[in-house]
Protein backbone atom coordinates (compact mmCIF):
# COMPACT_ATOMS: atom_id res chain seq x y z
CA UNK A 1 0.00 0.00 0.00
CA UNK A 2 1.27 3.82 -0.78
CA UNK A 3 0.98 6.32 1.46
CA UNK A 4 -1.04 8.67 -0.60
CA UNK A 5 -3.88 9.90 0.34
CA UNK A 6 -6.92 8.76 -1.36
CA UNK A 7 -8.33 10.65 -4.56
CA UNK A 8 -11.56 12.08 -4.83
CA UNK A 9 -12.95 9.29 -6.62
CA UNK A 10 -11.83 6.80 -4.56
CA UNK A 11 -13.15 9.17 -1.75
CA UNK A 12 -16.67 9.40 -3.41
CA UNK A 13 -16.92 5.70 -2.90
CA UNK A 14 -15.41 4.92 0.47
CA UNK A 15 -15.10 8.03 2.84
CA UNK A 16 -17.16 7.65 6.13
CA UNK A 17 -17.97 3.95 5.08
CA UNK A 18 -16.89 0.46 6.29
CA UNK A 19 -18.32 -3.09 6.24
CA UNK A 20 -21.44 -3.31 8.90
CA UNK A 21 -19.54 -4.69 12.10
CA UNK A 22 -23.08 -7.29 12.41
CA UNK A 23 -23.77 -8.49 9.32
CA UNK A 24 -20.82 -7.61 6.75
CA UNK A 25 -22.94 -5.61 4.12
CA UNK A 26 -20.94 -3.78 2.24
CA UNK A 27 -23.37 -1.22 0.89
CA UNK A 28 -24.22 1.05 3.72
CA UNK A 29 -28.02 -0.21 5.39
CA UNK A 30 -30.40 1.88 5.70
CA UNK A 31 -30.72 2.31 9.09
CA UNK A 32 -34.54 2.93 9.23
CA UNK A 33 -34.92 3.42 12.55
CA UNK A 34 -36.22 6.51 15.13
CA UNK A 35 -33.99 5.79 18.42
CA UNK A 36 -31.15 3.82 19.31
CA UNK A 37 -31.19 1.53 22.85
CA UNK A 38 -28.87 2.84 25.22
CA UNK A 39 -26.11 0.71 26.97
CA UNK A 40 -27.26 1.72 30.64
CA UNK A 41 -28.20 4.96 32.30
CA UNK A 42 -24.58 6.35 32.54
CA UNK A 43 -24.25 5.79 28.54
CA UNK A 44 -27.51 7.60 27.92
CA UNK A 45 -26.27 10.50 30.10
CA UNK A 46 -23.03 11.27 28.49
CA UNK A 47 -24.92 11.14 25.03
CA UNK A 48 -27.29 13.83 26.05
CA UNK A 49 -24.88 15.73 28.07
CA UNK A 50 -22.54 15.79 25.05
CA UNK A 51 -19.88 14.07 26.95
CA UNK A 52 -19.91 10.92 24.16
CA UNK A 53 -20.81 10.97 20.35
CA UNK A 54 -23.40 8.51 19.34
CA UNK A 55 -27.06 7.94 18.44
CA UNK A 56 -30.00 8.86 20.39
CA UNK A 57 -32.62 9.67 17.83
CA UNK A 58 -32.67 9.94 14.10
CA UNK A 59 -33.57 13.65 14.42
CA UNK A 60 -30.47 14.63 15.78
CA UNK A 61 -28.63 12.04 14.28
CA UNK A 62 -28.27 8.61 12.78
CA UNK A 63 -25.80 6.58 11.08
CA UNK A 64 -26.68 6.03 7.51
CA UNK A 65 -26.73 9.75 7.48
CA UNK A 66 -23.52 9.71 9.34
CA UNK A 67 -21.68 8.36 6.13
CA UNK A 68 -23.57 10.63 4.15
CA UNK A 69 -22.34 13.87 6.55
CA UNK A 70 -18.10 12.28 6.65
CA UNK A 71 -18.22 11.71 2.86
CA UNK A 72 -19.11 15.14 1.89
CA UNK A 73 -16.73 16.55 4.44
CA UNK A 74 -14.27 14.61 2.59
CA UNK A 75 -14.73 15.43 -0.75
CA UNK A 76 -15.12 19.42 0.48
CA UNK A 77 -12.30 18.76 2.78
CA UNK A 78 -13.75 20.23 5.50
CA UNK A 79 -14.15 18.82 9.26
CA UNK A 80 -17.31 17.21 9.82
CA UNK A 81 -21.17 17.97 8.03
CA UNK A 82 -24.08 18.10 8.77
CA UNK A 83 -27.06 16.63 6.46
CA UNK A 84 -30.63 18.28 6.07
CA UNK A 85 -33.92 17.62 4.87
CA UNK A 86 -32.99 20.06 1.89
CA UNK A 87 -30.57 22.49 0.86
CA UNK A 88 -32.89 25.43 2.21
CA UNK A 89 -32.73 23.75 5.93
CA UNK A 90 -28.96 23.92 5.67
CA UNK A 91 -28.66 27.29 4.42
CA UNK A 92 -31.24 27.77 7.67
CA UNK A 93 -29.04 25.89 10.09
CA UNK A 94 -26.16 27.70 9.00
CA UNK A 95 -27.62 31.28 9.56
CA UNK A 96 -29.57 29.83 12.97
CA UNK A 97 -26.27 28.88 14.20
CA UNK A 98 -24.55 32.63 13.39
CA UNK A 99 -26.99 35.15 13.56
CA UNK A 100 -28.89 36.85 16.34
CA UNK A 101 -32.15 39.05 15.77
CA UNK A 102 -31.28 42.69 14.18
CA UNK A 103 -27.62 40.96 12.61
CA UNK A 104 -27.37 41.24 8.84
CA UNK A 105 -25.50 39.36 6.09
CA UNK A 106 -24.33 40.26 2.52
CA UNK A 107 -25.39 37.62 0.25
CA UNK A 108 -24.35 37.53 -3.60
CA UNK A 109 -27.80 39.03 -5.21
CA UNK A 110 -26.96 36.59 -8.71
CA UNK A 111 -28.57 33.61 -6.54
CA UNK A 112 -31.08 30.54 -6.68
CA UNK A 113 -34.43 32.26 -6.54
CA UNK A 114 -35.70 29.95 -3.63
CA UNK A 115 -32.41 31.60 -1.72
CA UNK A 116 -33.52 35.00 -2.62
CA UNK A 117 -36.71 34.54 -1.00
CA UNK A 118 -35.39 33.24 1.82
CA UNK A 119 -33.60 35.52 3.02
CA UNK A 120 -36.01 38.71 1.34
CA UNK A 121 -39.14 37.09 3.61
CA UNK A 122 -38.17 34.25 6.34
CA UNK A 123 -35.30 35.10 7.41
CA UNK A 124 -36.63 38.43 7.99
CA UNK A 125 -39.32 37.41 10.75
CA UNK A 126 -36.07 36.19 12.69
CA UNK A 127 -34.55 39.29 12.06
CA UNK A 128 -31.62 38.69 10.12
CA UNK A 129 -31.48 41.17 7.51
CA UNK A 130 -29.81 40.34 4.36
CA UNK A 131 -28.03 43.05 2.37
CA UNK A 132 -27.30 42.32 -1.31
CA UNK A 133 -24.05 42.81 -3.55
CA UNK A 134 -23.24 42.21 -6.81
CA UNK A 135 -21.05 39.54 -7.33
CA UNK A 136 -19.63 40.92 -10.57
CA UNK A 137 -18.31 44.04 -8.53
CA UNK A 138 -16.12 42.59 -5.35
CA UNK A 139 -16.06 46.17 -3.89
CA UNK A 140 -19.73 46.29 -3.46
CA UNK A 141 -19.37 43.40 -0.93
CA UNK A 142 -16.85 45.38 0.97
CA UNK A 143 -19.36 48.31 1.41
CA UNK A 144 -21.63 46.45 2.14
CA UNK A 145 -20.25 44.77 5.56
CA UNK A 146 -21.13 46.96 8.83
CA UNK A 147 -20.27 46.03 12.56
CA UNK A 148 -23.43 44.14 12.30
CA UNK A 149 -22.47 42.27 9.45
CA UNK A 150 -21.98 38.05 10.48
CA UNK A 151 -21.19 36.28 7.03
CA UNK A 152 -21.34 36.70 3.83
CA UNK A 153 -22.76 33.99 1.08
CA UNK A 154 -21.89 33.75 -2.33
CA UNK A 155 -22.34 30.73 -4.85
CA UNK A 156 -19.45 29.08 -6.73
CA UNK A 157 -21.40 28.54 -9.67
CA UNK A 158 -24.96 31.03 -9.86
CA UNK A 159 -27.87 29.65 -10.61
CA UNK A 160 -29.33 30.55 -12.94
CA UNK A 161 -26.94 32.62 -14.69
CA UNK A 162 -23.99 29.91 -14.66
CA UNK A 163 -21.34 33.03 -13.74
CA UNK A 164 -18.29 31.90 -11.80
CA UNK A 165 -17.72 34.31 -8.44
CA UNK A 166 -14.13 35.19 -7.49
CA UNK A 167 -14.33 33.31 -4.30
CA UNK A 168 -10.89 34.20 -3.52
CA UNK A 169 -11.54 37.88 -3.22
CA UNK A 170 -14.48 37.76 -1.57
CA UNK A 171 -12.82 35.46 1.13
CA UNK A 172 -10.31 38.52 1.42
CA UNK A 173 -13.05 40.61 2.08
CA UNK A 174 -14.56 38.44 4.79
CA UNK A 175 -11.46 37.73 6.36
CA UNK A 176 -10.95 41.90 6.54
CA UNK A 177 -14.56 41.89 8.26
CA UNK A 178 -13.73 39.40 10.63
CA UNK A 179 -16.82 37.14 9.29
CA UNK A 180 -16.99 33.57 7.89
CA UNK A 181 -17.65 33.40 4.23
CA UNK A 182 -20.13 30.82 3.25
CA UNK A 183 -19.84 29.30 -0.25
CA UNK A 184 -23.36 27.73 -1.52
CA UNK A 185 -21.60 25.12 -3.83
CA UNK A 186 -24.72 22.95 -5.38
CA UNK A 187 -23.82 23.89 -9.07
CA UNK A 188 -20.46 23.16 -9.31
CA UNK A 189 -19.82 20.10 -6.45
CA UNK A 190 -16.69 19.47 -5.00
CA UNK A 191 -15.59 17.91 -8.23
CA UNK A 192 -15.61 21.00 -9.87
CA UNK A 193 -14.97 23.34 -7.12
CA UNK A 194 -13.21 22.89 -3.89
CA UNK A 195 -14.52 26.39 -1.86
CA UNK A 196 -12.55 25.65 1.34
CA UNK A 197 -9.16 25.78 -1.17
CA UNK A 198 -10.11 28.86 -2.19
CA UNK A 199 -10.74 30.07 2.09
CA UNK A 200 -14.63 29.51 2.05
CA UNK A 201 -15.36 28.55 5.86
CA UNK A 202 -18.32 27.16 5.70
CA UNK A 203 -19.81 25.15 2.02
CA UNK A 204 -23.73 24.41 2.27
CA UNK A 205 -25.10 22.37 -0.40
CA UNK A 206 -28.59 21.04 -2.48
CA UNK A 207 -27.50 17.47 -2.17
CA UNK A 208 -30.94 17.18 -4.14
CA UNK A 209 -29.03 18.26 -7.39
CA UNK A 210 -25.90 16.77 -8.57
CA UNK A 211 -24.59 15.05 -5.41
CA UNK A 212 -27.56 12.80 -5.28
CA UNK A 213 -27.60 13.33 -9.41
CA UNK A 214 -30.02 11.35 -10.15
CA UNK A 215 -33.42 13.89 -9.49
CA UNK A 216 -35.39 11.22 -6.79
CA UNK A 217 -34.70 12.79 -3.48
CA UNK A 218 -34.43 16.11 -1.54
CA UNK A 219 -31.49 17.36 0.95
CA UNK A 220 -28.86 19.39 2.02
CA UNK A 221 -25.80 19.37 3.94
CA UNK A 222 -23.40 22.21 5.60
CA UNK A 223 -19.58 21.70 5.94
CA UNK A 224 -17.71 23.02 8.41
CA UNK A 225 -14.47 23.92 7.15
CA UNK A 226 -12.98 24.16 10.60
CA UNK A 227 -10.69 27.60 9.74
CA UNK A 228 -12.94 30.25 11.67
CA UNK A 229 -11.87 31.16 15.31
CA UNK A 230 -15.48 32.06 16.70
CA UNK A 231 -14.53 32.97 20.31
CA UNK A 232 -12.32 36.01 18.60
CA UNK A 233 -14.20 38.83 19.64
CA UNK A 234 -17.67 38.08 20.94
CA UNK A 235 -19.57 38.40 17.73
CA UNK A 236 -20.73 34.59 17.70
CA UNK A 237 -22.05 34.03 21.17
CA UNK A 238 -24.06 30.69 20.40
CA UNK A 239 -20.60 29.49 20.01
CA UNK A 240 -17.95 31.07 22.43
CA UNK A 241 -20.83 31.74 25.00
CA UNK A 242 -21.56 29.10 27.85
CA UNK A 243 -24.96 26.84 26.45
CA UNK A 244 -27.25 26.67 29.01
CA UNK A 245 -29.20 23.80 27.23
CA UNK A 246 -25.93 21.76 27.76
CA UNK A 247 -24.77 22.67 31.10
CA UNK A 248 -22.76 25.63 30.44
CA UNK A 249 -20.33 24.16 27.86
CA UNK A 250 -19.01 26.42 25.31
CA UNK A 251 -19.37 24.64 22.51
CA UNK A 252 -16.07 26.17 20.41
CA UNK A 253 -13.93 25.43 23.37
CA UNK A 254 -15.06 21.99 23.69
CA UNK A 255 -15.45 20.86 20.21
CA UNK A 256 -12.86 23.08 18.56
CA UNK A 257 -12.51 22.59 14.52
CA UNK A 258 -15.88 21.55 13.91
CA UNK A 259 -17.97 23.26 16.67
CA UNK A 260 -19.81 25.03 14.22
CA UNK A 261 -21.11 21.14 12.39
CA UNK A 262 -21.62 20.61 16.28
CA UNK A 263 -23.47 23.49 17.01
CA UNK A 264 -26.07 23.66 13.97
CA UNK A 265 -26.63 20.01 15.18
CA UNK A 266 -27.21 20.05 18.75
CA UNK A 267 -29.10 23.18 18.54
CA UNK A 268 -30.39 23.89 15.24
CA UNK A 269 -31.14 20.82 13.94
CA UNK A 270 -32.41 19.54 17.51
CA UNK A 271 -34.55 22.20 18.37
CA UNK A 272 -35.78 23.12 14.42
CA UNK A 273 -35.94 19.73 13.24
CA UNK A 274 -35.50 19.75 9.74
CA UNK A 275 -33.50 16.12 9.51
CA UNK A 276 -32.87 14.30 6.36
CA UNK A 277 -34.03 10.84 6.47
CA UNK A 278 -32.08 7.54 6.29
CA UNK A 279 -33.56 6.52 2.95
CA UNK A 280 -33.10 9.81 1.18
CA UNK A 281 -29.62 9.43 2.70
CA UNK A 282 -28.76 6.66 1.13
CA UNK A 283 -30.12 7.18 -2.18
CA UNK A 284 -27.60 10.23 -2.66
CA UNK A 285 -24.71 8.02 -0.86
CA UNK A 286 -25.39 5.79 -4.01
CA UNK A 287 -25.26 9.57 -5.88
CA UNK A 288 -22.16 10.44 -5.17
CA UNK A 289 -20.34 7.46 -5.49
CA UNK A 290 -20.17 8.45 -9.40
CA UNK A 291 -19.76 12.26 -8.79
CA UNK A 292 -16.52 12.21 -11.00
CA UNK A 293 -18.30 10.44 -13.74
CA UNK A 294 -21.37 11.73 -13.84
CA UNK A 295 -20.57 15.50 -13.29
CA UNK A 296 -17.26 15.74 -16.00
CA UNK A 297 -20.09 14.53 -18.80
CA UNK A 298 -22.56 16.70 -17.70
CA UNK A 299 -20.20 19.33 -17.99
CA UNK A 300 -18.98 17.97 -21.77
CA UNK A 301 -22.17 17.21 -22.78
CA UNK A 302 -22.84 21.31 -21.56
CA UNK A 303 -20.01 22.31 -23.49
CA UNK A 304 -21.27 20.80 -26.64
CA UNK A 305 -24.59 22.46 -26.31
CA UNK A 306 -23.78 26.13 -25.59
CA UNK A 307 -21.19 25.89 -28.81
CA UNK A 308 -24.18 25.00 -31.08
CA UNK A 309 -26.50 26.79 -29.38
CA UNK A 310 -23.56 30.07 -29.63
CA UNK A 311 -24.23 29.61 -33.82
CA UNK A 312 -28.02 29.39 -34.03
CA UNK A 313 -29.76 31.95 -35.91
CA UNK A 314 -32.68 32.30 -32.91
CA UNK A 315 -30.77 32.69 -30.20
CA UNK A 316 -29.10 36.34 -29.45
CA UNK A 317 -26.47 34.80 -26.88
CA UNK A 318 -25.22 32.29 -24.19
CA UNK A 319 -23.63 32.89 -21.31
CA UNK A 320 -21.59 29.51 -20.51
CA UNK A 321 -18.25 30.06 -18.84
CA UNK A 322 -16.74 27.18 -20.53
CA UNK A 323 -16.92 29.20 -24.01
CA UNK A 324 -13.58 31.24 -24.83
CA UNK A 325 -14.85 34.65 -24.66
CA UNK A 326 -17.26 34.49 -21.82
CA UNK A 327 -17.25 36.94 -19.46
CA UNK A 328 -16.68 34.41 -16.78
CA UNK A 329 -14.15 32.43 -18.91
CA UNK A 330 -11.17 33.11 -17.28
CA UNK A 331 -12.37 32.72 -13.61
CA UNK A 332 -13.65 29.13 -14.60
CA UNK A 333 -10.25 28.54 -16.29
CA UNK A 334 -8.76 29.08 -12.60
CA UNK A 335 -11.47 27.45 -10.34
CA UNK A 336 -12.92 25.14 -12.83
CA UNK A 337 -10.71 23.94 -15.27
CA UNK A 338 -12.09 20.34 -15.47
CA UNK A 339 -15.55 22.09 -16.86
CA UNK A 340 -17.35 24.74 -16.33
CA UNK A 341 -20.82 22.95 -15.08
CA UNK A 342 -23.74 21.79 -16.39
CA UNK A 343 -26.19 24.97 -15.81
CA UNK A 344 -26.33 27.87 -17.56
CA UNK A 345 -28.23 30.26 -19.62
CA UNK A 346 -28.90 32.17 -23.23
CA UNK A 347 -30.97 34.47 -24.29
CA UNK A 348 -33.88 33.83 -27.32
CA UNK A 349 -33.85 36.79 -29.71
CA UNK A 350 -37.75 36.09 -29.89
CA UNK A 351 -37.85 37.19 -25.59
CA UNK A 352 -40.55 36.05 -23.20
CA UNK A 353 -42.95 34.26 -26.09
CA UNK A 354 -39.80 32.48 -27.37
CA UNK A 355 -38.77 31.21 -24.00
CA UNK A 356 -42.55 29.61 -23.70
CA UNK A 357 -42.46 27.90 -26.90
CA UNK A 358 -39.68 26.50 -26.45
CA UNK A 359 -39.94 24.72 -22.89
CA UNK A 360 -43.41 23.82 -24.67
CA UNK A 361 -41.95 22.30 -27.48
CA UNK A 362 -38.86 20.07 -26.62
CA UNK A 363 -39.30 16.31 -26.00
CA UNK A 364 -36.25 14.86 -24.32
CA UNK A 365 -35.34 17.85 -22.13
CA UNK A 366 -37.95 18.21 -19.17
CA UNK A 367 -39.73 21.29 -18.74
CA UNK A 368 -39.31 21.41 -14.65
CA UNK A 369 -38.14 23.68 -11.89
CA UNK A 370 -34.68 21.42 -10.84
CA UNK A 371 -31.29 21.04 -12.37
CA UNK A 372 -28.59 18.09 -11.74
CA UNK A 373 -30.43 15.61 -12.42
CA UNK A 374 -29.10 12.69 -14.90
CA UNK A 375 -31.67 13.74 -17.55
CA UNK A 376 -31.80 16.71 -19.25
CA UNK A 377 -33.76 19.70 -18.04
CA UNK A 378 -35.13 22.97 -19.46
CA UNK A 379 -36.82 26.34 -17.69
CA UNK A 380 -37.54 29.70 -18.57
CA UNK A 381 -36.89 31.51 -15.12
CA UNK A 382 -39.51 34.50 -15.92
CA UNK A 383 -42.36 32.70 -16.34
CA UNK A 384 -41.67 30.13 -13.07
CA UNK A 385 -38.73 30.02 -10.38
CA UNK A 386 -38.27 33.75 -10.97
CA UNK A 387 -41.50 34.94 -11.09
CA UNK A 388 -42.62 36.30 -7.81
CA UNK A 389 -39.90 39.31 -8.68
CA UNK A 390 -39.99 42.08 -10.01
CA UNK A 391 -39.02 43.06 -13.63
CA UNK A 392 -35.37 44.63 -12.21
CA UNK A 393 -35.26 42.16 -9.88
CA UNK A 394 -35.56 39.28 -12.23
CA UNK A 395 -32.71 41.14 -14.70
CA UNK A 396 -30.64 41.67 -11.26
CA UNK A 397 -30.85 37.81 -10.73
CA UNK A 398 -30.04 36.99 -14.18
CA UNK A 399 -33.39 36.06 -15.04
CA UNK A 400 -34.74 38.30 -17.58
CA UNK A 401 -37.78 37.50 -19.77
CA UNK A 402 -35.82 36.33 -23.34
CA UNK A 403 -33.76 33.98 -20.82
CA UNK A 404 -33.90 30.07 -20.75
CA UNK A 405 -31.71 28.15 -18.31
CA UNK A 406 -31.05 24.20 -19.40
CA UNK A 407 -29.62 21.58 -16.84
CA UNK A 408 -27.65 19.45 -19.00
CA UNK A 409 -27.88 15.76 -18.61
CA UNK A 410 -25.96 13.14 -19.37
CA UNK A 411 -27.89 11.32 -22.44
CA UNK A 412 -25.77 11.43 -26.15
CA UNK A 413 -25.20 14.99 -27.01
CA UNK A 414 -26.04 14.33 -30.37
CA UNK A 415 -30.38 13.63 -29.19
CA UNK A 416 -30.26 16.61 -27.10
CA UNK A 417 -28.64 18.86 -29.65
CA UNK A 418 -31.24 17.38 -31.79
CA UNK A 419 -34.31 18.12 -29.60
CA UNK A 420 -33.19 21.72 -29.16
CA UNK A 421 -33.40 22.28 -32.76
CA UNK A 422 -36.55 20.47 -33.31
CA UNK A 423 -37.76 22.59 -30.71
CA UNK A 424 -36.29 26.21 -32.05
CA UNK A 425 -37.80 25.37 -35.42
CA UNK A 426 -41.65 24.23 -34.22
C1 LIG B 1 -31.92 23.86 -5.31
C2 LIG B 1 -30.97 24.81 -4.74
C3 LIG B 1 -31.06 25.22 -3.40
C4 LIG B 1 -32.15 24.74 -2.48
O1 LIG B 1 -32.06 23.38 -2.25
P1 LIG B 1 -33.34 22.44 -1.91
O2 LIG B 1 -32.75 21.11 -1.76
O3 LIG B 1 -34.30 22.56 -3.05
O4 LIG B 1 -33.92 23.02 -0.65
C5 LIG B 1 -30.10 26.09 -2.92
N1 LIG B 1 -29.13 26.56 -3.71
C6 LIG B 1 -29.01 26.21 -5.01
C7 LIG B 1 -27.90 26.76 -5.83
C8 LIG B 1 -29.93 25.33 -5.56
O5 LIG B 1 -29.80 24.99 -6.87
Amino acid sequence: MTERPPGFSTLSIHAGAQPDPTTGARATPIYQTTSFVFNDADHAASLFGLQAFGNIYTRIGNPTTAVLEERVAALEGGTAGLATASGHAAQFLAFHTLLQPGDEFVAARKLYGGSINQFNHAFKKFGWNVVWADPDNIESFEKAVTPKTKAIFIESIANPGGGITDIEAIATIARRAGVPLIVDNTLATPYLIRPIDHGADIVVHSLTKFLGGHGNSIGGILVDAGTFDWSRDGRYPTLSEPRPEYHGIRLQETFGNFAFAIAARVLGLRDLGPAISPFNAFLILNGIETLALRVQKHSDNAKAVAEWLSTHPAIAWVNYAGLPGDRYHNLARKYAPKGAGAVFTFGLKGGYDAGVKLVSNVKLFSHLANVGDTRSLVIHPASTTHSQLDDAQKTLAGAGPDVVRLSVGIEDKEDLIADLDQALNA
